[in-house]
């Protein structure tokens, strides 16, 4: 924060004037260097406030005395910070609006007796691929606060009542009047024996020791849609923390981790399977035995099928969450070429190179044309 000036300096009066000389000097510079006067002067906004700060404290006897004995330190911690804009309950931002047409109630007043709305909860649930794939129905235990069972959440012993807060008869507030030359001030501030609840209790209930609520652990049944995917959020309402006076409970957000699968992966609400295939079966064709979501099944795959293709499975993936339609499953095939050969095996291999040439291969048999070409050139 700047240095402060000194309060009899912004007001330009001695240290010893008395409460007219004050008055007349706040009048005059207020006067100066009000906002109406002074439409959009930033200066001069600061330079009231400044003189409003001055005058609020110096025309207060109390704190009069304790800034002559302490200086601007003196007043810190006895409820005057407001002034400095922090937020405090009597800023000078309720000051302003007070004395210029504003709600006399100020802006910054908080009322706490209203109803409140409870906390929301997160929790995160891991289920497996399939699980995800067609839906569950999950069991979770989640530690939350409830409203306590034997004071239905009072916070008094059974049998007593909380007492009405004689300090601001129940309305949570107080009235805080100060003088100021224009007139009375009003403003209202959350009353600090009942903290803003109007009542006081004053036979706590044991099992929550006056708090009206316990943590408690419940348990959950949640029930997970076909079709959703990792990360994706489930919410369910009114399963949160509690609200306070009788404010709606929060909700709880139930996060899905989905586990990864050992041979399908997701994309979308379609599902890829890799499969490995050996270099026979990818030269004559094959009927391979595909894995599904739902079991097993006879897929055939031609003659000449090369290494890397995918066919596509159609409506054998994943319902989606908000239809009836499916996704597909896709399966990329991979030839294998075998590593450990025996004789007999890479004899017949070799067998098979010398009877082919290079008319079998016609991949090859391109790229090689090209590549004569670009090098006779
Ligand atoms: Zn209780
Ligand atoms: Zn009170």
């Amino acid at each position: 924060m700047a240095e402060k000036r000194d309060y009899y300096e912004i007001l330009g009066v001695s240290r010893d004037a008395d409460e007219a000389e004050l008055k007349k000097a706040y009048r005059k510079l207020a006067k100066k260097y009000h906002p109406d006067m002074n439409p959009n002067d930033k200066e001069a906004e600061a330079k009231f406030k400044e003189i409003n700060e001055a005058y609020a404290v110096l025309s207060d006897p109390q704190k009069r005395q304790q800034y002559d004995r302490f200086g601007h330190s003196g007043l810190n911690g006895n409820g005057f910070e407001g002034f400095s804009g922090f937020g405090f309950d009597f800023g000078f931002e309720d000051l302003f609006d007070t004395f210029f047409g504003g709600s006399p109630f100020g802006r910054s007043t908080r009322r706490k007796t209203g109803p409140q709305r409870g906390s929301d909860l997160k929790y995160s649930l891991e289920i497996s691929f399939t699980e995800a794939a067609f839906g569950t129905t999950k069991e979770i235990n989640i530690s939350r606060m409830q409203l306590c069972h034997v004071c239905k959440g009072t916070g008094s012993k059974p049998g007593s009542a909380p007492e009405t807060c004689k300090r601001c008869n129940g309305t949570g507030q107080i009235r805080h009047v100060q003088a100021t030359p224009f007139g009375q001030m009003v403003n209202m501030r959350v009353c600090d024996v009942c903290r803003g609840e109007g009542t006081i209790i004053t036979n706590p209930c044991d099992e929550c020791r006056g708090n009206g609520r316990v943590q408690k652990t419940s348990k959950i049944s949640i029930t997970i849609p076909a079709g959703i995917d990792n990360g994706q959020t489930i919410s369910l309402r009114g399963e949160g923390e509690p609200g306070f006076r009788g404010g709606p409970p929060g909700d709880l957000y139930v996060t899905v981790r989905v586990k990864s699968h050992p041979i399908f992966t997701r994309d979308g609400y379609n599902v890829i399977c890799e499969i490995p295939i050996t270099f026979t079966q990818a030269a004559l064709g094959a009927e391979l035995d595909i894995p599904t979501l739902e079991g097993t099944m006879k897929f055939n795959i031609p003659e000449g099928t090369q290494t890397g293709t995918v066919f596509r499975l159609k409506n054998k993936g994943i319902k989606h969450l908000r239809s009836n339609a499916k996704g597909d499953q896709l399966i990329k095939v991979n030839v294998e070429v075998p590593t450990k050969l025996s004789a007999k095996q890479k004899e017949l291999l070799r067998e098979f190179a010398e009877i082919s040439g290079d008319d079998v291969f016609q991949q090859r048999k391109t790229f090689f044309e090209k590549m004569k070409d670009l090098f006779s050139n």
